[in-house]
């Protein structure tokens, strides 16, 4: 059933103007949504939401300006929804987010009431984060953004694996790490300086080495989402994740870079193919690609049991 509107009124951020039988409303600079307004029916249902009178008290007041528009009132609203011009600060509920949640990830919950309609709570999407629980193999140069980033978006769960320790050269990308750090674990180091800056974080460190599928399965089973920033043993990594992941159920997101180019993407077992399907789909069309993967031990995507 269509959920229906309590009390809607326009986002702060919203300009009106009503000029010659036209409506338009500002989202940011230069950019107008335009309707014709002949009537001023759509210009008084805008004076009227104040996000405090609910549907049946804007009917009344509409019926003494626009007795034979007022039934269209839900229609319009839809329209202006479809616009995210609309929010329903009623259904913004911030429930199981404490008061220093909110405070904390303030922006981040204007952001959200920004680009969504207004019968979604936008206090519900932080709440998501805060209770996504991440897996990110690597804590090198995107593996250190990586983490430093979700920590500042609002996950606060995580598993972290590394086996390597902190070098001199790693100092111009690694944003974790400082000079006293040289020659420490980067998961240890790693989880301190996120525990600085998230003291609710709960962070799980893995100092292996990874070195087969059943290795990743372990880490992966039971959580959110796996974030492969690991480049080593370099041929086998995205596969034994892949293979990890679609046994275990649990999305991914992997790829790689280097100077000049990067490629990333992200596999969602049941509904996205997998890195097999790729290359099952890749070996039956290039013979160059068919060497390459023989030579790199290639499974075939219905051996792990991925149905796409
Ligand atoms: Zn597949």
């Amino acid at each position: 059933m269509l959920k229906n509107y309590i009390a809607p009124r326009l986002k702060p951020f919203v300009e009106v103007l009503s000029d010659n039988k036209k409506i338009y409303f500002f989202k940011r600079p230069g950019v107008a949504i335009t309707l014709e307004d002949e009537t001023g029916f759509i210009f008084s249902i805008c004076k009227l939401m104040d996000g405090v009178k609910n549907l049946d008290e804007l009917c009344r007041n509409l019926a003494l300006s626009h007795p034979n528009e007022t039934p269209y009132l839900i229609d319009l609203l839809r329209v202006l929804d479809n616009e995210l011009l609309l929010e329903d600060i009623a259904r913004h509920d911030s429930e199981n987010l404490t008061e220093y949640d909110v405070l904390r990830w303030s922006r981040n919950i204007e952001f959200f009431g920004a680009y969504t309609n207004a019968l979604t709570n936008k206090y519900s999407l932080q709440k998501k984060i805060k209770s996504t629980k991440v897996v990110l193999l690597g804590l090198g140069g995107v593996g250190s953004h990586i983490l430093h980033s979700l920590a500042a978006l609002g996950v606060e769960t995580f598993r972290i694996i590394d086996f390597d320790k902190v070098e001199l050269s790693n100092l111009n990308r690694q944003i974790l790490y400082n000079e006293s750090d040289v020659g420490k674990l980067k998961t240890r180091v790693a989880k301190k300086r996120l525990l600085q800056f998230s003291p609710h974080a709960n962070i799980k460190i893995f100092n292996e080495k990874i070195s087969c599928i059943e290795n990743i399965e372990r880490m992966v089973d039971g959580q959110d989402i796996v974030i492969s920033a690991a480049d080593q043993p370099r041929d086998k990594i995205i596969d034994w994740v892949n293979a990890a992941c679609i046994k275990k159920n649990v999305p991914f997101l992997c790829g790689a870079l280097d100077s000049k180019w990067a490629i990333y993407y992200t596999v969602i077992p049941g509904k996205t193919g997998c890195i097999e399907c790729w290359k099952t789909k890749a070996k039956k069309t290039g013979l160059i690609f068919q060497d390459v993967m023989n030579q790199q031990g290639f499974i075939a995507a219905s051996a792990l049991g991925c149905q796409i």
